[in-house]
């Protein structure tokens, strides 16, 4: 290496906060890692007591709340109860949290006088989706990750559009998000399902492949698993993943 480019490279290095060189370090770590490998790793040692799981129990998430709960159930899960979510899911939720022995799921509400003052009617979402989800999804996260270190996302590439190159750690605002099952694609996660006997989301088999509140989602059907939510809209993230929490 030239002095040039070993200077380039230390200014590179440097433009890095720590949090993004630990992102990069672990991602090259557990390059050829499996799902179980990550997770052991995140929840009982690099991240121990200071990490959390966030779960829409939607049509995917069985699998890696069970991968989980096998690592050790006491880990904290943020479900961020919208206020608009399916009556299928809320009792998904507690039925799915009973059988995997989840003993902290963490159901996180809007601030009842944010509601009050920006959604006062509960129709934000015809008006502005992205205000909606800010009000209802992106703050109370924020908060409900105060006093973690790093947070659990179900994400995986094969959803494509920016999740295509996900790496499995990721520096993202004060924390570090763990990407567990970026490799898996849908027959991966039908057959751990099938293995483990893990009961779908009641909606899968009314033609939902991807479910979040009900004013934003629909059946869908052909190789996009996330075309039925904001059909119509050019909105494909609710914001969470946008956001640097
Ligand atoms: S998904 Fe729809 S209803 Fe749910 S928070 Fe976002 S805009 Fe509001």
């Amino acid at each position: 290496m030239t002095a040039n480019a070993a200077v380039r490279r230390t200014v590179r290095a440097s433009d890095l906060s720590d949090r993004e060189l630990k992102a990069r370090r672990l991602s090259m770590q557990f390059s050829a890692s499996d799902a179980r490998e990550i997770l052991n790793h995140a929840i009982a040692e690099e991240f121990s007591g200071r990490i959390a799981l966030v779960s829409s129990f939607g049509a995917e998430s069985a699998a890696l709340l069970h991968l989980v709960a096998d690592v050790d159930p006491a880990t904290p899960v943020i479900f961020l109860d919208t206020g608009k979510h399916f009556a299928q899911t809320l009792s998904y939720r507690k039925k799915l949290a009973k059988r995997l022995g989840l003993r902290d799921v963490r159901d996180i509400n809007p601030d009842a006088a944010a509601l009050t003052a920006r959604d006062p009617d509960g129709e934000l979402w015809k008006q502005d989706a992205d205000a909606c989800c800010t009000l209802r999804k992106v703050e109370p996260l924020v908060h409900a990750l105060d006093g973690f270190d790093a947070w659990i996302t179900g994400r995986k590439q094969f959803h494509g559009g920016g999740r295509a190159n996900l790496p499995a750690f990721e520096a993202s605002g004060a924390h570090i998000k763990v990407n567990p099952l970026i490799r898996w694609t849908k027959s991966d996660i039908d057959a751990y399902a099938a293995a483990n006997s893990l009961e779908a989301h009641p909606l899968v088999d009314q033609g939902y492949p991807s479910i979040g509140c009900w004013p934003c989602t629909h059946p869908a059907t052909g190789n996009d698993i996330r075309a039925g939510r904001w059909r119509g809209a050019a909105k494909t993230e609710c914001g969470i993943h946008n956001a640097s929490a």
